[in-house]
C-alpha cells in the first residue's frame, strides 16, 4: 500500500471572537484506533458538513466519518464575516459584477439552492434567529466612487428583475448611527449566520448521523484495493469512497498544485458594550450587515446578544502561498482595524477590540472550484473563491450526489466547468497578485 503524505496541515492564526462567543453542546472525540466506515469526509467546514448532511439524507443507513485536523469552528469556517450571498458576488474582478444573463441566472439558482440547504438544516436542528438571520444585507458607501459602484451594481439588479433598494447617507445613519456612510444599497435574500454557531450547530444536529473526529489531521491518505485508508497520529479511517473537503488544503493531498492561490483576510470583534453606555444611539439597530460597496474595503457588522453589542470588522487581503500568517501580522491588521472602527464610530474610542485573527480563502484565477472525482473514489469539494459559506455548501451537496451516483440536473450543470485554470511561474503569480491587491486596496481608499 503506497500513501501520499499529507506534509503541511492547516494553522489557524488568532482566536476567532465568532468562535469564543459561541457555544458547543457535543464533547470533543479524537479519532484512537482503527475505524471502518462507508464514507470518509476529510475537514468539518460548510463544505464537509454539508457533504456529510447530504450523504445521510441520501444514505440513511451507511456509516459516515467526518475528521478535522482541528476542533469544529475553529477553522475558516468559524472565523469568516456570515454573509450568505445570492446575489453575484466576484471577489476577483474587484467589483460586484453580474456577467452574461445566462451565467448570472444559474449562479443566483445555485446560491440559493445552498442557502435553501443551509436553512433546512437551521430549521431541522432549531439553529437562533441570531445564529441563522435571513435579514438581508447592504452594499455601504463611504466614497463618492462606492456610490457610483452601488448605482451600477443597482443597475445591473434592475436589468436581471432582482429586488434591492437605494439608501441615502441619514438612512445609513439611522440603521447603523454612524455619519460615514453617504448610501447604501440593500438586497434582500442574504442570510447572516453566526459562523462559528452555525457550524457547531450543523455538527450538533448531525451527530446521531455521523462520527465526528476533531482535533485529528489526517497526515497520510493511501489508496487500499478500490477503496482508502486515511491516518491519522494516534488512529486511522478505512473506506471505499473520501470527500476531500479541505479547501486549498488539497493541495497538500497531492491535487490541483500549481492552480489555486491562498489568500488570507483579517478580521477584529470588539468588547462587548451596552446600547446605555452612549446618550445617542451611536451604533445604530441592534444587528447590521454591511458589505463594502468597493470590494477591498471594510466588511463591518453589529450583533446584539442578552443586552451586549459588539461590531466585527474585516478587512485586508494577502497572498501567503506557505498558507499560514504569522500572529505579528495579525496584531498589525488589528491596528488598522481599530482605526477603521473609530472612524466609524468615534465614540467607541474606549471600547477595545477583544479578538483578532486571520483566515484562509482558496481562489482560483478562473474562479471555478476544484471539485470531481480526482482519483478513483477520492472526491473533491474543495476551493471556494472567497465564498464559502454559499459556494462551500453548495460543493458539499453535489460531492455528496457525484460520489453516490445521484442524478441531479444541479451536479451536471455544476460539474460542467474545466476546473481551475492553471497559474503562471509562483514568482510572477507573487507579484501579480501582489500588485493586485496592493492597487485595489489604494484605489479603495476610505472605504477600507
Ligand atoms: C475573516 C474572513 C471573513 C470571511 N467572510 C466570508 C463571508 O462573509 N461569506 C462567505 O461566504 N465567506 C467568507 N469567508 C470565507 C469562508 O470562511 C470560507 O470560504 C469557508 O470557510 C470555506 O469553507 P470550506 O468548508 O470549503 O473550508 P474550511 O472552512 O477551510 O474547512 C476546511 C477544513 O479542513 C480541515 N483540514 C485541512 N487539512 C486537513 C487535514 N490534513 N486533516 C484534517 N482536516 C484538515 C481544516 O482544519 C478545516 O476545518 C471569510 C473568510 C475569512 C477568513
Amino acid at each position: 500500500m503506497s500513501g501520499h503524505s499529507i506534509k503541511r496541515l492547516p494553522v489557524d492564526t488568532g482566536v476567532s471572537g465568532w468562535e469564543a462567543i459561541s457555544t458547543r453542546s457535543v464533547p470533543v472525540r479524537m479519532l484512537d484506533g482503527n475505524v471502518s466506515a462507508d464514507w470518509l469526509i476529510i475537514g468539518a467546514g460548510f463544505a464537509g458538513l454539508s457533504a456529510a448532511r447530504r450523504l445521510s439524507q441520501l444514505r440513511p443507513q451507511d456509516r459516515i466519518v467526518v475528521v478535522d485536523a482541528h476542533e469544529i469552528a475553529k477553522g475558516p469556517a468559524g472565523r469568516n464575516s456570515g454573509f450568505m450571498i445570492d446575489v453575484p458576488h466576484s471577489l476577483s474582478s474587484g467589483e460586484y459584477s453580474v456577467g452574461g444573463e445566462s451565467a448570472t441566472a444559474l449562479e443566483i439558482e445555485q446560491n440559493r439552492f445552498a442557502i435553501d440547504f443551509a436553512a433546512q438544516a437551521a430549521a431541522e436542528y432549531g439553529m437562533s434567529a441570531q445564529t441563522f438571520d435571513p435579514s438581508g444585507k447592504i452594499n455601504a458607501a463611504a466614497t463618492e466612487r462606492g456610490l457610483k459602484l452601488n448605482l451600477k451594481y443597482a443597475r445591473s439588479l434592475a436589468g436581471i428583475g432582482e429586488k434591492h433598494e437605494l439608501f441615502d447617507a441619514a438612512q445609513m445613519r439611522e440603521i447603523t448611527g454612524s455619519d460615514y456612510y453617504h448610501g447604501g444599497l440593500y438586497t434582500p435574500g442574504a442570510v447572516m449566520i453566526q459562523p462559528a454557531q452555525y457550524i457547531r450547530d450543523l455538527a450538533a444536529g448531525l451527530d446521531s448521523k455521523i462520527s465526528l473526529y476533531e482535533r485529528s489531521p489526517i497526515v497520510e491518505l493511501a489508496k487500499a484495493g478500490s477503496g482508502w485508508v486515511a491516518r491519522s497520529h494516534k488512529g486511522q479511517v478505512s473506506a471505499p469512497k473520501v470527500i476531500l473537503a479541505v479547501n486549498g488544503h488539497i493541495e497538500d493531498f497531492g491535487h490541483f498544485q500549481g492552480r489555486l492561490l491562498h489568500v488570507f483576510t483579517y478580521a477584529s470583534m470588539t468588547a462587548g458594550f451596552s446600547h446605555d453606555q452612549f446618550k445617542r444611539p451611536v451604533t445604530g439597530h441592534d444587528r447590521w450587515a454591511l458589505l463594502p460597496a468597493d470590494p477591498m474595503g471594510a466588511t463591518v457588522r453589529k450583533i446584539t446578544a442578552n443586552g451586549q453589542a459588539r461590531i466585527v470588522i474585516r478587512t485586508r487581503f494577502t497572498y501567503d502561498p506557505s498558507i499560514t500568517v504569522t500572529s505579528r501580522r495579525v496584531a498589525g491588521v488589528a491596528a488598522e482595524q481599530l482605526q477603521s472602527l473609530h472612524a466609524r464610530f468615534p465614540e467607541l474610542q474606549g471600547t477595545p477590540m477583544e479578538f483578532s485573527w486571520a483566515g484562509r480563502l482558496c481562489l482560483s484565477r478562473n474562479s471555478a472550484p476544484a471539485f470531481g472525482e480526482v482519483e478513483e473514489n477520492l472526491y473533491a469539494a474543495c476551493c471556494e473563491n472567497g465564498l464559502g459559506t454559499v459556494k462551500s455548501t453548495l460543493a458539499g451537496v453535489m460531492a455528496a450526489e457525484l460520489a453516490t451516483g445521484t442524478d441531479s440536473v444541479f451536479l451536471q450543470r455544476f460539474s460542467q466547468g474545466s476546473g481551475p485554470s492553471k497559474l503562471p511561474p509562483s514568482l510572477l503569480t507573487r507579484l501579480g497578485v501582489n500588485s493586485v491587491i496592493r492597487w485595489q486596496e489604494l484605489r479603495a481608499g476610505r472605504e477600507g
